[in-house]
């Protein structure tokens, strides 16, 4: 698997401020762009200012007018747009949450996450059981509180405990939902914070069963436009919260090996397919002795063959060739011997055809040959070139190796049978006429 670089996997829209300017100005900038963290530029230091931050600012009654240059922001580990995402795995076990990352000039790039780097490294722990429910395990800092809590004991807890987002529950069923968007608005407005936190969530909380699929969670979320959606059991009681981010970066994560991992098994499997058959289909049409076509093979070629020759109005002969005392052969010499004859006469014929002449092994000591575009007379005059290079084949301490050629034309309405029969009967003539020579049907 090829690991994505950080730049591909950063967010790129990241708010950034100097560090001279005022805490208060952050916060609006922040409140601005619905972020719930914003880039303090402190020279070639990148610091980070998170909503827990505003949180503690606001619990040590620091002046929001004051520089962000008087806080003791968090600087942010940095790493270049170009490293692979496995470069971040050190920072996964330390107490950094973000890693800023850089273009070559050092300026910022974008910003990452734990959630993107795990997304992006191991997705196959992240999947390996496909479900919602497994899904919650991954969202993080999620808390459900009672609906008369405090808002400013909530947001204390949230401070502390870096919470992203609380339901607030009634009976273990969610009534509401206060994410840190929230808390912005809340402190931004400044907003009284004694009052129970039922009074700034958002309400109705829409929820999803845990045993919904993947698939019809992202679409919900799509759907609605949501970031994250409370997840409840059979009774409607609180599970969890899952993010659309965490859906879908695991999800296309595992997508993506998956399909590198098909698309390779299954191109591999096409090769392997493809040659075999192209090997079936040569076994299927070769004599596996002479690797002439066979009379299945031939039996195809005829078919195209007679089609062009009615198309071009053209003639077309056929000769079928029988060796003449080949029993005798195999009797005297053996059956190896007799099998080298029979490779030998039909290298002979391949040798002296044309490249459109189409030579087949018919049957055991026999061939048969079509030539398109030929006549009788012409196939005759071959067929005589033929007998007499075979009457000259030298094979072993073979005596006189011979052969009896029978010739008919193709005709319109032959089939291949037919015509094989007419010069069948010529053959025929030929061998009762003393072998070794050639006779013409019609
Ligand atoms: P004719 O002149 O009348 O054709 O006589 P012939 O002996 O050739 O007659 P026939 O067609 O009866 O005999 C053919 C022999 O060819 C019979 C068979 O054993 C032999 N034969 C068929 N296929 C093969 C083969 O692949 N290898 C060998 N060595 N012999 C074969
Ligand atoms: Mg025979
Ligand atoms: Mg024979």
């Amino acid at each position: 698997m090829i690991f994505p670089t950080v730049g591909i996997i950063a967010t790129t829209s990241v708010v950034s401020i100097d560090v001279n300017k005022s805490i208060s100005s952050a916060i609006k900038k922040m409140f601005e762009h619905e972020h719930r963290n914003i880039i303090v530029i402190d020279g070639d230091i990148f610091r980070i200012l998170r909503v827990s931050d505003i949180l503690n600012i606001k619990a040590k009654k620091i002046d929001l007018s004051s520089s962000l240059k008087d806080l003791e922001l968090l600087a942010t580990p940095v790493i270049n747009r170009d490293k692979n995402v496995l470069h971040t795995l050190e920072y996964l076990s330390c107490e950094v949450e973000y890693i800023c990352v850089t273009n070559d000039d050092g300026s910022l790039h974008g910003l990452i996450s734990h959630t993107d780097i795990i997304s992006s490294i191991d997705p196959d722990t992240l999947m390996d059981n496909f479900c919602l429910l497994d899904f919650l395990k991954l969202s993080r800092r999620t808390k459900w509180i009672k609906k008369d809590v405090k808002t400013a004991d909530l947001l204390r807890e949230m401070a502390q405990n870096s919470f992203e987002s609380v339901v607030i529950v009634e009976d273990f069923k969610p009534i509401g939902i206060f994410t840190t968007k929230d808390v912005v608005k809340v402190i931004e407005k400044n907003e009284e914070l004694d009052l129970p936190i039922s009074r700034y969530m958002s309400t109705p909380v829409e929820t999803i069963n845990k045993n919904c699929s993947v698939k019809d969670a992202l679409d919900f979320l799509k759907q609605k436009h949501y970031k994250r959606v409370v997840v409840v059991d059979d009774e409607g009681k609180m599970s969890g919260v899952i993010s659309q981010k965490e859906l879908i970066a695991t999800t296309y994560s595992r997508w993506a090996i998956l399909t590198k991992e098909y698309q390779k098994e299954l191109s591999e499997i096409n090769t392997a397919l493809v040659k075999k058959n192209i090997k079936y289909k040569e076994i299927a049409s070769r004599d596996s002795l002479t690797k002439l076509y066979n009379r299945y093979k031939f039996t195809e070629f005829y078919q195209s063959a007679y089609e062009t020759m009615i198309d071009r109005e053209s003639e077309m002969s056929l000769i079928i060739i029988d060796i003449d005392n080949f029993k005798k052969i195999n009797d005297t010499y053996g059956h190896n011997v007799g099998d080298s004859v029979i490779v030998q006469i039909s290298q002979t014929l391949v040798k002296n055809l044309r490249n459109i002449d189409i030579v087949c092994r018919w049957g055991g000591e026999e061939f048969v040959i079509l030539l398109p575009t030929t006549d009788i007379d012409n196939a005759a005059l071959l067929a005589e070139k033929l007998r007499s290079y075979i009457e000259d084949l030298k094979v072993e301490d073979v005596e006189n190796i011979t052969a009896s050629f029978g010739i008919s034309r193709v005709v319109e309405g032959d089939d291949l049978k037919s015509v094989v029969n007419r010069a069948d009967k010529a053959l025929y003539e030929a061998k009762a006429s003393g072998r070794n020579c050639v006779k013409a049907g019609f």
